[in-house]
């Protein structure tokens, strides 16, 4: 690992293209997180529910759907996908956007969430250089990229990222990655419950549920990650990336769909990881 920390220092082009390739079939992993976590939950839960209303009646294991299984096919006409056919980007430019037996349009929204993976990891590298702080800002990236599309899908922020999200926040900064286990700590306490406040109060002025517990769970990740004293700028600047993208889907769908909070608070959250201290001196003025 050191003599890889080394080669990268002495060749920043390498790390970048390596980077860049990484991350882009990590994005295409995170393709399939997107759209099968959800799928993934539901049949959890119908299990479950079966489980408490048909003790008695044996659950069919061998439909489970899982993060490998069954292979990708198309939506369409239900072919399997190859895996020359599942190259990040160059396969959907190959195919142009057509599924390669039945022709029917694939999603651009593939290659677009592998070239933002990309693109959201070559800025985390030229944020830290070949660091163990690289490392795990590009680990938060893609969970983070994955959280903002599954709840802009579904209005789902999985426990399974946001808690394993916050556990690694605790862990890397009992090392003090990027801020003190006590500023860490405090960061989880605080980020979980200004929100959990925010929701009461809301509750109780218009009756109405405006976020949920994910949201709250996703900010006490932040600041577990950061600490407290980034927790005010990341609320802030989600209110800000809110109100520019709801203007915009505002306008794009014509109608006012529900639309969730979580990815507001992922993209704020990145931001502040990112440039955090830097918007903060210019703030502060100091
Ligand atoms: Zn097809």
């Amino acid at each position: 690992m050191q003599d890889l920390i080394h080669y990268f220092i002495a060749s920043p082009t390498a790390l970048y293209i390596a980077v860049a390739i990484v991350s882009l079939c990590i994005g295409s992993f995170l393709n399939v997180v997107i759209f099968r976590t959800p799928k993934m939950m539901e049949q959890e839960w119908q299990q479950e529910c079966q489980l408490l209303l048909h003790p008695d009646q044996p659950i069919i294991e061998h439909q489970k759907l899982s993060l490998s299984r069954p292979v990708s096919t198309c939506p369409a006409c239900n072919s399997p996908i190859r895996w020359y056919q599942n190259i990040p980007l160059i396969s959907w430019l190959m195919l142009s956007g057509k599924c390669g037996s039945c022709q029917s349009p694939i999603s651009c929204r593939y290659p677009l969430v592998e070239l933002l993976t990309a693109g959201c990891s070559l800025v985390v590298v030229a944020v830290f250089g070949p660091s163990w702080q690289m490392l795990a800002g590009l680990i938060l990236t893609w969970t983070l990229i994955a959280l903002t599309f599954i709840d802009f899908d579904t209005q789902l922020l999985p426990d399974r990222f946001t808690l394993t999200l916050a556990a690694l926040g605790l862990g890397i900064n009992s090392m003090g990655l990027f801020t003190t286990a006590t500023s860490a700590i405090w960061g989880y306490i605080i980020g979980f419950l200004c929100l959990w406040m925010v929701y009461y109060l809301f509750k109780l002025i218009t009756g109405k549920e405006g976020m949920g517990y994910g949201d709250f769970k996703l900010l006490a990740a932040l600041g577990a990650w950061m600490g407290p004293l980034m927790l005010p700028l990341i609320v802030l600047l989600s209110s800000l990336v809110g109100a520019i993208i709801g203007i915009i889907l505002l306008k794009v769908r014509r109608q006012n769909q529900p639309f969730a909070f979580g990815p507001y608070i992922a993209i704020a959250g990145w931001i502040a990881f990112l440039w955090g201290e830097q918007i903060m001196k210019a703030w502060l003025g100091g």
